[in-house]
């Protein structure tokens, strides 16, 4: 088990957001949380790259209690989180924002290693390359989304998490996104993906957990939900559709 999440309650204040929460993702697979807006998904995501920190409950992530690290310490041990709404650096350009998403790999690993990735970064998305030279602020959303996951990839993860990467993009970029993610499992890359889009994200993930208002309510294979009637009723738009 790659990552394993037992039990965690996190809060804002009086605010219960996370309710005795737990999941596990394994090596290699993509597990799709999904759910309503303000379920807790991305307070979920949060709890587990650092950002938050849960009042109870433990983070395993390889054997080794992650609960209390800083974010910093968490993508040390190779949590890489690709947040909601992109934020990429506006005032760099393309490549800057990628060779950013490595800089903890600069001066550890060879020069060529990093260039292989950034190789593998523009082989899956050609208007990257197109664009080097190109303000990340000028991007189009579709392609701050692309940035965003490339630079994310840069780090080189075990654990990529991706927080709402259909959000605000056309139907044919969302399914470029999905597709990307779908190769990146491919390549070894283990992915938690957080969505609102249900059935993009169960048609890729391998399993996937529902969350309503903090709990996790279903977990199952993708193929099961995808077929579960609630999960139809409720966030499929209706059975059969
Ligand atoms: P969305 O898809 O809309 O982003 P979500 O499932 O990611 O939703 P969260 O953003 O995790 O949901 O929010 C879970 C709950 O915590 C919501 O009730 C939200 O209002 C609350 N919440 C989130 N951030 C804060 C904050 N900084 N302060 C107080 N409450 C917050």
């Amino acid at each position: 088990m790659l990552l394993e999440v037992k039990d965690i309650n996190t809060y804002y204040g009086n605010i219960h957001a996370l309710k005795d929460v737990s999941l596990h993702v394994d090596n290699g697979e993509i597990v799709a949380v999904i759910g309503a807006n303000g379920a807790g998904k991305t307070t979920l995501l949060n709890t587990i790259s650092g950002v938050l920190h849960s009042r109870t409950g433990e983070i395993v992530f390889e054997g080794r209690p992650i609960t209390k690290l800083s974010p910093d310490k968490v993508v040390h041990l190779g949590i890489s989180q690709v947040p909601e709404r992109r934020q990429v650096f506006s005032t760099l350009d393309v490549l800057d924002n990628l060779l950013l998403g490595a800089y903890l790999r600069h001066g550890r690993e060879p020069k060529e290693e990093i260039q292989k990735d950034m190789d593998f970064v523009f082989e899956i998305f050609p208007i990257l390359k197109d664009r080097q030279k190109q303000m990340g602020g000028t991007l189009s959303g579709g392609e701050q989304q692309m940035l965003a996951l490339g630079r994310g990839l840069m780090a080189k993860p075990q654990l990529l998490l991706l927080d709402e990467p259909s959000l605000g993009l056309a139907p044919l970029l969302v399914r470029e996104i999905f597709r990307v993610a779908g190769e990146l499992r491919e390549h070894g890359t283990t992915i938690l993906l957080v969505e609102q889009n249900a059935r993009a994200a169960l048609r890729l993930a391998d399993r996937g957990y529902v969350m309503e208002t903090g709990n996790v309510v279903l977990e199952d294979t993708s193929k099961e939900l995808l077929g579960d009637e609630r999960v139809q009723e409720a966030y499929l738009g209706g059975s059969g559709s």
